[in-house]
């Protein structure tokens, strides 16, 4: 019998819980006292521990972690090496603030993600922050200053973060922004080409893609004067969207639209940077380069980290103190995301996730046939999405919430992306025996249910 199926077998019985600190139930009862309501919760797991692919509750009951602390843990949780390098810098220096002087590892930090960005982002200069909010903010703020202009172009199904200048361009749901108008002006959007339903309707990925390209043409010519465009703000593959994939051709049309217009292309990568589609940086799977790349989730490690890394005459034009942080670049934060970045490296976690990725998609669409229930399964690398869909192919955004209570009930970490995408994105170094698992855990609650 596999762990999984002896964590399936275990009750939620609370005069089972040892002591192991709190009992989970009352955890979540003094939670629900405290925490705001808005801060949803999509599982009732409790997290007493992290270790490898697996977290556990304060029972010692263990969870198969599906998705990283939201695509953010690549080397699985409390890696020694990692724990090794918060320690040791702990011990020398825990705060010193970038504007008052300089601190090794933030420097060190740079220097990696200039020696692995593309393009023109190999001679790049950045900014460090604490989130990935903060690192799109950053993004745009420098794109803004240095092109004088006011405008940005951002698409439907996008999410960059929720502090209000993110938000602006945030648009994955209506939920984000409701009762927050008056956000940041001069934000217009287009339509992402999500193919599986084509905004426009289109029946082929390459003219949809093609029809999205050209309403970022009609924007230019109506609401956006061109001379005012300071840039393109995308996300490579949309994450919290619903995972999804553009057509080939639409992010190279992009690139060729700014330097149409003398706009920056910025990249939003902070889910899908450092490894997890199976290369650095997803823009790479169609051989774009931006102007700016925004980053953060993995980058740290487990600790907060952003960064916004740009051209390098972009960063000289943006004078002294136009940006700034207190604990932006914390040298902690920099310690483990430079040992979280070098073992993704030395074990080529890359070419893993590439593999065991694929073959998560291959048991969703062999599935698939058995399950009308799954309507879409994509993603590249570790990134993949398995949309839900009602019988009349809508999506199934009413039971979503219940199928992912229940994976958690049954011993699985998960969350959802766009209306009803089930988001998969495990530690890079889970195994293909614990993928393999994982995707039993969900096929199980799927078929085994009424949804
Ligand atoms: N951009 C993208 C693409 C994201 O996925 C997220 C978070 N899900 C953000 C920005 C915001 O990051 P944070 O929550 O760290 O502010």
């Amino acid at each position: 019998m596999t762990d999984i199926e002896l964590t399936l077998r275990q009750p939620f019985d609370k005069a089972q819980d040892k002591a192991q600190g709190i009992a989970s139930t009352e955890l979540i009862e003094r939670d629900h006292a405290i925490v705001a309501a808005a801060i949803y919760r999509y599982t009732d797991i409790t997290f007493q521990r992290g270790e490898g692919v697996y977290l556990y509750d304060f029972e010692g009951r263990r969870y198969l972690d599906f998705v990283a602390g939201i695509a953010t843990m690549n080397v699985g949780h409390c890696h020694p090496d990692v724990v090794e390098a918060i320690c040791d810098q702990a011990r020398i220096l825990i705060h010193g603030a970038s504007h008052v002087g300089y601190m090794e590892a933030y420097v060190e930090m740079l220097e990696a993600l200039k020696a692995i960005a593309p393009g023109d982002l190999k001679n790049g200069k950045g900014v460090l922050m604490n989130s990935g909010s903060e690192a799109v903010e950053t993004g745009i703020k420098l794109a803004r200053y240095v092109t004088n202009r006011s405008m940005l172009l951002a698409f439907t199904d996008s999410f960059h973060g929720r502090p209000m200048g993110a938000l602006a361009l945030t648009a994955s749901s209506e939920l984000y922004r409701r009762r927050l108008s008056s956000l940041l002006t001069g934000v217009y959007h287009t339509p992402y080409p999500y193919c599986y339903r084509c905004p426009l309707k289109h029946k082929s990925p390459e003219t949809c893609g093609l029809a999205c390209l050209n309403l970022v043409e009609k924007a230019l010519q109506t609401v956006v004067p061109p001379e005012d465009l300071a840039g393109i703000v995308f996300e490579p593959i949309a994450g919290e969207g619903g995972y999804i994939v553009p057509p080939d051709g639409f992010l190279q049309g992009l690139r060729e639209i700014c330097d149409r217009h003398g706009a920056l292309l910025i990249a939003d990568e902070v889910q899908t940077g450092l490894g997890r589609t199976g290369k650095m940086f997803a823009m790479e799977h169609w051989g774009v380069a931006p102007d700016v790349v925004c980053l953060a989730k993995a980058l740290g490690g487990g600790l907060p980290l952003g960064a916004a890394l740009a051209r390098a005459e972009l960063v000289d034009a943006w004078p002294p103190a136009a940006q700034g942080t207190t604990f932006g670049g914390n040298p902690i934060a920099c310690r483990s995301g430079l040992t979280t970045l070098r073992i993704v490296q030395e074990e080529n976690l890359m070419a893993h996730a590439v593999e065991v990725g694929d073959y998560i998609q291959s048991r969703f669409r062999a599935a698939q046939k058995e399950l009308p229930i799954i309507g879409d399964v994509r993603g590249k690398g570790l990134m993949v999405g398995v949309e839900l869909v009602n019988a009349d192919g809508s999506p199934a955004s009413e039971i979503i919430k219940a199928v992912i209570k229940e994976i958690g009930a049954s011993g699985m970490a998960l969350t959802k992306c766009g209306a009803s995408v089930l988001r998969i994105a495990p530690p890079l170094i889970i195994t293909q025996e614990q993928a393999g698992e994982g995707v039993d855990v969900i096929l199980n609650v799927l078929r085994h249910n009424q949804w």
